[in-house]
């Protein structure tokens, strides 16, 4: 792996890490609170269900006591009715047919009774109409029965006067059972002056009632049951007030769970947990509508699955609350992990730039006009300008005049094409003094590749410089005559030969060669350090005889090199011969030159040649002498 993919998984990562460290912390304190939640859940289910149940209940309990009273009072109105009364003083069938009516009508009007029947002392039924699934029907009354023989009777003849007996429907009394629950019945003998003379039976509408109170609340069917324990109405017992139709014993709740009904008959209301489940419970005073009635208890049991599935249902809402939650934390942290990341990337950008604003080199901003917007404390330094003073301007207000306008044509040429300049440049200091500086330009572009901004930095090499010239100075210096040396005068040879091919029609330069005269014999008899005497005579006289801007160098052992600038052949050959006799003199005729010149072209090594070849003629023709060859001469020559 190379160490930039290293790089890149290990920011990764820290990345996650990051990321997790944030979620967590935020996380924190909700998940402790779900936690808390999650630990509750079992005691606020159990609250939760207690409390609705025991509204449930409380709301059965009134419904069932208010519809009795109902009921029961329907029974006294219709018992004590003329209309039946005059059915019972004068039974005959006209009579008999008016309460027929009635009683239709009334079924019509209320659906708490099922059937109304009058049975004489005989047991003859004397009129029968009755509620058959919401069809008010009636026997005809020439075919009605005699229950003489029926339990129902019994019980009815059992009654005592103004009472009534009330019991729930026995299949053996009664073959006629015409809704599909097994009615309550009322029984009352009718008294009329003191003497019994017939019974008023009414069948109670269980099915309105059960619709009432108990299928009033589709999913809890609470069960019913009766002062002994009995279940009347259960979903999952069978119940005396189905199951006694059929002949079949009811369950019993007091058998199944004695110790809980033991419980709640000595407690109004209230609620147990057994191991079947919830149990909340209520009794219904009865008694306190009608002495004959007994009480009665609504009972409500909620199965452990019941409570497990209401958990389950808790628990996943608080699960998918804290996912929803976790989730939009997460989302949080990413969000700020990037803003973060971005921050830092900018913190550190910012940092950047400005340790690169004060670092060592001096900077100027100038913006797209080249106007100044920006210096740093370097640049003021070192050029003594500050901000104020500069901002607006362009930067030729640095310029020194060492450079010419080609210099700074280039300069911009590069920065519009090449978008960046470097190299060596003198400006002005505000103080006047001149700043050799290493400067590089560097143009900034935006998108679209125009250039926006330049940005210079340099750095200050003055005195580099200083040192540089003179240490070149001294390389090119000859150490014997103090003048300059080959190395100089090879420098300083090329760029006249240079200028006059530059500028041929303008300029007229000459270059002369002198030697000294058997040097070798001076050497030879008075020595070498003579010798070297002579040789620094010789050139501190041609020093004395030439003009400032002549060049003088000694370019070997004993000979010197001269260039005259704007020299013509003439006139240098005047200087020359001045120079040669300066040295006979000086020298008491001891020591002579011999010079050969010509004028300078562009070619150094053939201007060389020719001086040369002319000093050579000089000594020739019996040195101290001056002579020369010109280019058109030596063109003649080859
Ligand atoms: P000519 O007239 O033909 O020039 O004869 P010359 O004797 O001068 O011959 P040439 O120019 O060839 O001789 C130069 C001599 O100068 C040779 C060398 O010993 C001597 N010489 C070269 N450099 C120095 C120096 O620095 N000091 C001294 N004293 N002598 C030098
Ligand atoms: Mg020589
Ligand atoms: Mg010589």
């Amino acid at each position: 792996m190379s160490s930039d993919k290293l790089q890149i998984s290990s920011d990764r990562v820290k990345n996650v890490a990051q990321f997790f460290f944030i979620w967590g912390v935020l996380s924190l304190v909700p998940v402790l609170y779900f936690y808390l939640q999650y630990r509750d859940v079992n005691n606020k289910i159990y609250s939760l269900v207690q409390q609705e149940r025991g509204i449930n209940l409380e709301f059965g309990k009134q419904e069932i006591i208010s519809t009795s009273r109902d009921m029961l009072k329907s029974f006294h109105v219709l018992s004590s009715s003329i209309v039946l009364q005059n059915a019972v003083i004068a039974p005959n069938e006209l009579n008999s047919a008016v309460l027929q009516d009635f009683w239709r009508s009334v079924l019509y009007a209320q659906g708490l009774l099922s059937r109304l029947r009058l049975v004489n002392l005989q047991g003859q039924e004397l009129v029968d109409v009755f509620n058959n699934n919401s069809n008010v029907s009636s026997t005809p009354l020439n075919r009605l029965p005699n229950i003489a023989n029926s339990a129902l009777f019994d019980r009815a003849k059992l009654t005592q006067d103004d009472s009534m007996s009330i019991f729930i429907v026995d299949g053996k009394e009664d073959n006629a059972t015409l809704s599909s629950t097994s009615p309550v019945r009322f029984v009352t003998p009718l008294v009329v002056n003191g003497q019994r003379r017939a019974y008023f039976i009414a069948d109670m509408n269980i099915d309105y009632i059960y619709d009432k109170v108990i299928n009033a609340n589709p999913v809890n069917k609470p069960e019913l049951v009766d002062s002994k324990g009995n279940y009347l109405i259960s979903s999952t017992h069978a119940g005396r007030l189905e199951s006694e139709g059929a002949k079949q014993p009811a369950d019993s709740f007091a058998k199944l769970q004695p110790a809980i009904w033991q419980e709640i008959q000595s407690m109004g209301s209230g609620a147990f947990k057994s191991t079947s489940g919830w149990i909340s419970f209520v009794k219904v005073p009865l008694h306190m509508v009608d002495g004959a009635l007994n009480d009665i208890y609504l009972i409500d049991t909620i199965g452990n699955g019941d409570i497990a599935q209401a958990e389950r249902n808790r628990y996943s809402t608080l699960t998918f609350q804290l996912a929803a939650i976790l989730s939009i934390l997460a989302l949080l942290s990413i969000v700020f992990l990037n803003w973060n990341r971005k921050h830092v990337k900018n913190t550190l950008e910012s940092k950047l730039a400005l340790a690169a604003m004060e670092g060592m080199s001096a900077i100027i901003i100038t913006d797209k006009n080249n106007k100044i917007i920006k210096v740093n404390s370097q640049f003021s330094r070192l050029s003594g300008y500050q901000l104020d003073e500069v901002r607006g301007q362009t930067p030729s207000l640095f310029a020194s005049g060492k450079h010419n306008a080609e210099f700074y044509q280039k300069m911009w040429q590069d920065l519009q094409t090449v978008g960046v300049w470097e190299g060596e440049i003198v400006n002005r200091r505000k103080d006047g003094r001149l700043l050799t500086e290493i400067l590089r330009i560097q143009a900034i572009t935006d998108d679209n590749h125009v250039i926006q901004f330049y940005v210079a930095s340099f750095v200050d090499i003055t005195e580099r410089k200083i040192l540089e010239n003179r240490l070149r100075e001294q390389s090119e210096k000859d150490a014997l005559t103090d003048i300059p040396n080959r190395r100089k005068f090879d420098r300083i040879f090329r760029g006249e030969c240079y200028e006059i091919q530059r500028y041929p029609k303008q300029k007229h330069s000459c270059f002369a060669i002198c030697d000294i005269d058997h040097f070798k014999a001076i050497n030879d008899t008075k020595g070498h350090a003579y010798g070297d005497h002579v040789i620094r005579s010789v050139a501190q006289t041609l020093k004395e005889g030439l003009r400032e801007s002549d060049f003088l160098a000694r370019i070997g052992g004993e000979e010197f090199a001269v260039i005259l600038p704007h020299t013509s052949m003439g006139e240098a050959q005047t200087v020359l011969e001045r120079l040669r006799l300066a040295i006979y003199d000086k020298h008491h005729k001891q020591v002579t030159i011999s010079i050969g010149f010509t004028n300078v072209s562009a070619i150094a090594e053939d201007v060389y040649q020719r001086a040369d070849m002319a000093l050579y003629e000089a000594k020739a023709c019996g040195r101290n002498k001056v002579n020369f060859l010109t280019s058109q001469e030596h063109v003649d020559l080859v």
